[in-house]
């Protein structure tokens, strides 16, 4: 008998199965809207131009080695990371903030919330109702013993339940860490206005709470760099010391290369050193140092300003797909009187569309269309494409009206 044989099978983790699914599915119209990432008009991942072009230079410069980067990355990174999320900021000009390169978003969050745990003694989080699956993991993996949920989604309504969130907020312990979709929920597709983030940046400070944002998708989600971080700069005009997590994953188009960063700011610039020195010493012991392909990648073109103008143009394009076809489903909808209003397709921004189909519904797209999508009725409007939305959404009609 093997001494593994104690180790009991765990859960399927639903996106990744979802998509092994649609793979082994042979049906010629089968349609993904379940995997996290972007697909173009064709269904196709897209290589975005000025990252090819960033990579040919690379290959052809003999100069480069695959020496090891320092434990927390490359500086060049990090620094035009952490500028591109809270642009010209007092924080920055202070010298109380910056960035360490980590493994994409989750490496982010992994390294922040352990350090929270470990050096700050910090135990309790609290995620929306409903989040991206992996926080509460995550933040368990990383030391945190006692997992909250504050209220977010309300199902009537197919928006935010913000009375909900803030009474919430209101009853959490000092020092519990919030963790906030600095923009484009997900999966709600749905964010606080600003004078929403207003009221809660007020409570948050009243009771002592630790923001930790998440931002996986800048510039993605409204195809404006500014504007998507409009909610992180604000809770860092307003005084707070937090964390934000940001990835490269989307808005480069560097899913698999993990290229993120973890933007710190603090009160005191005293204190930038030894939280540096816990921080090498936390990554030293869990991975020892970053991969350099990606960040160099995102370094050649944050700080040269013709790559940016054209990266931007790039990220517009992804985001301008995205709100093309949530006109289309909506549009198709209306035109086919499909029961019920969906207003909320074309209000929800960022990548993801919370539909309010029930899980009935969700297994009869599935099974009977062969069309994928998760569980919670969470669709990718980048799976849409002009050629299969009419599908989709007479398939959306079916379910809705069977
Ligand atoms: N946070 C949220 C809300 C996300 O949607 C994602 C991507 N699915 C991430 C973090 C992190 O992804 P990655 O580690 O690939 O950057």
């Amino acid at each position: 008998a093997s001494r593994f044989g104690v180790v009991q099978q765990g859960p399927p983790i639903e996106v990744f199965a979802l998509n092994k699914a649609f793979l082994d599915d042979t049906f010629e119209n089968k349609v993904n809207l379940g995997v996290g990432a972007y697909r173009t008009e064709e269904g196709k991942p897209w290589v975005l131009p000025v990252v090819r072009q960033v990579e040919r230079d690379m290959a052809a410069n003999e100069t480069l080695n695959h020496e090891y980067l320092p434990v927390l990355g490359l500086d060049s990174f990090s620094a035009a990371a952490t500028k591109m999320l809270l642009g010209s900021n007092v924080a920055i000009d202070e010298g109380r903030a910056f960035g360490i390169q980590t493994l994409s978003g989750t490496g982010a969050l992994r390294v922040g919330a352990e350090f929270l745990a470990r050096q700050l003694g910090y135990k309790t989080f609290y995620f929306s109702q409903p989040t991206w699956e992996n926080h509460r993991l995550l933040f368990l993996n990383a030391g945190f013993n006692d997992p909250r949920e504050y209220r977010y989604w309300d199902q009537n309504k197919r928006g935010l339940d913000f009375d909900g969130m803030i009474a919430d907020l209101k009853n959490a312990p000092e020092n519990s860490v919030i963790i906030l979709h600095a923009c484009a929920h997900n999966p709600t597709g749905s964010d606080p206005t600003q004078e929403q983030w207003k009221e809660i940046a007020n409570v948050m400070k009243e009771k002592k709470l630790f923001p930790f944002l998440d931002c996986a998708y800048q510039g993605f989600a409204s195809g404006d760099l500014e504007k998507d971080a409009w909610a992180s700069r604000f809770f860092v005009e307003q005084g707070f010391e937090l964390f934000v997590a940001q990835s490269f994953a989307k808005n480069f188009g560097l899913y698999n290369e993990r290229v993120g960063n973890l933007t710190v700011v603090m009160s005191s610039k005293e204190a930038i050193a030894p939280v540096k020195s816990q921080l090498t010493l936390l990554v030293r012991g869990m991975y020892s140092n970053p991969p350099n392909h990606g960040g160099r990648i995102v370094s050649t073109v944050l700080n040269d300003p013709k790559l940016f103008e054209e990266w931007k143009t790039c990220i517009k394009t992804m985001a301008d797909r995205i709100l093309l076809m949530r006109d289309s489903l909506r549009n198709k909808l209306l035109e086919l009187k499909t029961p019920g209003t969906w207003d909320h397709i074309t209000q929800q921004i960022g990548m993801f569309s919370y539909t309010g189909l029930t899980t009935k519904q969700v297994e009869h797209l599935v099974n009977v269309y062969h069309i994928y999508l998760l569980k919670s009725g969470r669709i990718n409007m980048c799976g849409l494409t002009t050629k299969n939305v009419e599908y989709v959404a007479k398939a959306i009609h079916d379910a809705v009206t069977k």
